[in-house]
């Protein structure tokens, strides 16, 4: 497509292959750059980047009227997504990788339509078609968890979806947060983690901070009875499934269990192994780019390992949830 963006559109939309290209223009040694003014005028932006994205209310302004130059702009975009992965935090990740789309997407809502089309365009998407091949379809949203956007909810005719009006803003944002999450986590040599591990570790105590707030002490009391079922297996010594492993290990990371409380639970079965149970924890947690989020109810169900419902079970569909409302009702000493 025939459209060029000038420099402050390219800051909108940093994951471009234009935008990368004015960075690294400018950028010729990462190293150098890291030690000058400009430099870490741009990791201080990274910074604010990744913590933007720990948000829970994701608020954007049009960075195009601040004083940073565009392509040290676009810089931080590329060191933000340093900084998550030397963290290696798979929820971090997933939530600069979101938050980004969403940045896009509110500079997309009111964006010259051409633009509009050639960032669309450059990720895949046409704006001006009304319906999506099945395939096409089925590829954008297998990641979408919202019932609308599942094939049988759907006006389906020869090979192709209708689209209603707004759905292809949201399959542009949600394009975008998939490529960005599929690329994640690059490859970044250790010196170069060194030299941002002063900010990195800013961000996990924030990270950790934030976990706490969440879901507070660790409680496992409150445990959902699928979980305390398997850790009771654990203890037995029985061989757990890959997914019954990912389950538990998902749960306790994302209510704030540090890896070696995790390993410890681990440590309750007869033929414990240390270091593979490290390594398990580890690449589970998120260090291997293994998918995080702690299974639904529903997937929990699939794989089996949805055991000893009880009458708090109707109340939720996420073991996290019975986790928070089992812990609401005993600070409330119900
Ligand atoms: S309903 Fe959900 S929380 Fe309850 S046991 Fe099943 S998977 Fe666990």
């Amino acid at each position: 497509m025939d459209v060029v963006l000038d420099q402050k559109e390219l800051i909108k939309y940093p994951f471009l292959k234009e935008s990368q290209q004015l960075a690294r223009r400018h950028v010729e040694s990462l190293e150098e750059f890291l030690t000058s003014s400009p430099g870490s005028m741009a990791l201080e932006r990274a910074k604010e980047r990744v913590i933007a994205a720990l948000a829970s209310k994701r608020e954007f302004q049009d960075e195009t009227t601040q004083n940073i130059r565009p392509e040290f702009e676009i810089a931080s975009y590329a060191l933000a997504r340093m900084l998550v992965s030397c963290i290696g935090d798979r929820s971090l990740i997933d939530r600069l990788a979101r938050y980004e789309a969403e940045r896009a997407s509110y500079f997309l809502e009111n964006e010259d339509p051409e633009i509009r089309q050639f960032v669309a365009w450059s990720i895949g998407i046409s704006t001006g078609t009304t319906t999506l091949p099945v395939t096409d379809y089925v590829e954008l949203v297998s990641r979408m968890r919202d019932r609308r956007w599942r094939l049988v909810n759907r006006d389906v005719r020869q090979g192709a979806v209708r689209l209603e009006p707004g759905d292809i803003d949201e399959l542009i944002r949600e394009r975008i947060r998939a490529i960005l999450v599929d690329q994640l986590p690059l490859r970044i040599p250790p010196a170069i983690c060194e030299r941002l591990r002063k900010t990195a570790d800013e961000i996990s105590a924030l990270l950790q901070q934030q976990v706490l707030e969440q879901f507070g002490e660790i409680k496992e009391e409150a445990f959902p009875p699928c979980i305390s079922a398997l850790i009771q297996a654990i203890t037995a010594g029985t061989n757990l499934t890959h997914m019954g492993r990912f389950a538990i290990t998902s749960f306790l990371h994302t209510i704030g269990m540090n890896t070696t409380g995790i390993a410890e639970i681990f440590s309750r079965a007869p033929d414990f192994d240390l270091d593979m149970t490290m390594y398990q924890v580890e690449h589970i947690s998120g260090r291997g780019g293994t998918e995080y989020t702690p299974p639904s109810c529903a997937t929990m169900r699939t794989f089996g390992l949805c055991t000893n419902r009880n009458k708090d079970c109707e109340r939720v569909n996420h073991p996290l949830s019975y986790y928070r409302l089992r812990k609401n009702i005993k600070k409330k000493g119900k």
